[in-house]
């Protein structure tokens, strides 16, 4: 028979990323390729003791339908929390999500119609750029330096783009480069969005995992015209495997936002948004928080160490001050899978930067994880990925 699938279904069944993380999930290869968090971090004794309370104290209602903008109690503790850290908000302004992928999901979804433009980071997060092109959007990459995404042409773009419904930014350890943007550059970015009257999707999953320099105010911070739809998740501060992430947003999108959740999944599990509400009020986050970046940080130094030993000359990389990735720029027209193959042979493992940009690809680009390697593995990946990259340069 014929399945007539609609335009959102891509044309064909190739995964690209999906076959480079099978090849480097094999037990010899060292990976660097995934995002995975550490799960050594993952507070199991206290999210055991804390679900066995949530079962004896609520089990009915936590087990029972729920709404479709979430758990009030987890809503309220994440107000708290966004107001620590610069963004005015109170449980009014918050839905829960089944993770950061189902807030870009429906905030796409919301707002994109075939056609419609949206401007990205180039590169940026593939699944984000799935997510667009599977809405029929026009896609549209802005080139970053080291202080995140450039803003003449941001504006420049934007003004060839009067179809343009969001900005989609990564300003935090931004996957895949793990570059920070400016303080001025997210002020300069509010100026752009308010002038041109459009709105700003702030992906924020690494924010809270800084281990080096100072905070910068998110860019919801800046926004005195409410117009930025902020993200974030529990995913790298907690445990991906829960699924639940929030989105903070104008009040007057609750109502849209609330209805398109529940077309979506009802409601995000609530078992789960209890537990999380329940750990938030009886343990410190922020304290757990600091582990994971003590550990990542020492992680991100031995591989960054290991890079200055081990890599040829004339290869760039990024200096993430947190978050999970490094990006590498090999000089040349270096082809990274070419390169990926050389590296398996080796045993390690990275994902090439071709998936990460919208249109034109830049060579000899690609990303490393150093979260879930240890540092001994970092060592000895890195060094293997050093000698990799020698000899195919040499080729
Ligand atoms: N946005 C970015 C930039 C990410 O890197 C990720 C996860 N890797 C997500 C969103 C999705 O996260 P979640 O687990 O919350 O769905």
């Amino acid at each position: 028979m014929s399945f007539r699938f609609s335009e959102r279904v891509p044309k064909n069944d190739s995964d690209p990323v999906g076959d480079i993380l099978k090849v480097a999930g094999s037990p010899d290869v060292i990976s660097f390729a995934g995002g995975l968090p550490a799960p050594e971090l993952f507070p199991i004794e206290a999210l055991k003791k804390v679900t066995n309370e949530v079962f004896d104290e609520s089990g009915r209602e936590a087990l029972q339908y729920s709404s479709a903008i979430g758990y009030p109690a987890l809503r309220e503790q994440i107000a708290q929390r966004m107001n620590k850290q610069g963004i005015k908000a109170t449980a009014d302004n918050i839905m829960i999500t089944t993770g950061s992928q189902q807030s870009i999901d429906i905030t796409a979804k919301m707002f994109v119609n075939p056609g419609d433009t949206v401007i990205v980071e180039k590169p940026t997060y593939l699944c984000a750029l799935d997510v667009f092109r599977s809405y029929g959007a026009h896609i549209v990459g802005v080139e970053m330096d080291e202080d995140g995404m450039r803003m003449d042409q941001l504006e420049k773009a934007v003004a060839a783009n009067p179809n343009t419904k969001f900005i989609y930014t990564i300003p935090n350890f931004q996957n895949p480069t793990g570059r920070t943007m400016s303080a001025e550059r997210r002020e300069q970015m509010i100026g752009i969005a308010n002038k041109y009257d459009i709105m700003v999707m702030e992906d924020d999953p690494y924010g809270a995992i800084r281990f080096a320099g100072d905070d910068i105010e998110p860019v919801k911070f800046y926004d005195n015209e409410e117009r930025v739809i902020y993200l974030s998740t529990f995913s790298k501060i907690l445990a991906p495997g829960l699924r639940l992430g929030w989105i903070v947003m104008n009040k007057d999108l609750m109502p849209k936002y609330s209805v398109m959740k529940q077309s979506a999944d009802v409601h995000s599990d609530n078992l789960t948004q209890h537990i999380v509400a329940k750990f938030m009020a009886e343990y410190n986050i922020d304290e757990h928080v600091n582990k994971i970046r003590k550990v990542y940080r020492k992680r991100e130094n031995v591989m960054m160490a290991a890079i200055e030993k081990y890599f040829p000359a004339g290869v760039n990389y990024s200096h993430p001050q947190g978050g999970l990735f490094i990006w590498v720029e090999v000089p040349g027209d270096v082809d990274t899978i070419k390169l990926f193959n050389t590296c398996i042979k080796h045993n390690v493992a990275f994902v090439p930067g071709e998936p990460f940009y919208p249109d034109k690809v830049t060579p000899g680009t690609f990303r490393l994880n150093y979260s879930n390697m240890s540092e001994e593995q970092i060592q000895t990946g890195i060094e293997r990925l050093g000698s990799a990259i020698k000899e195919t340069i040499d080729q």
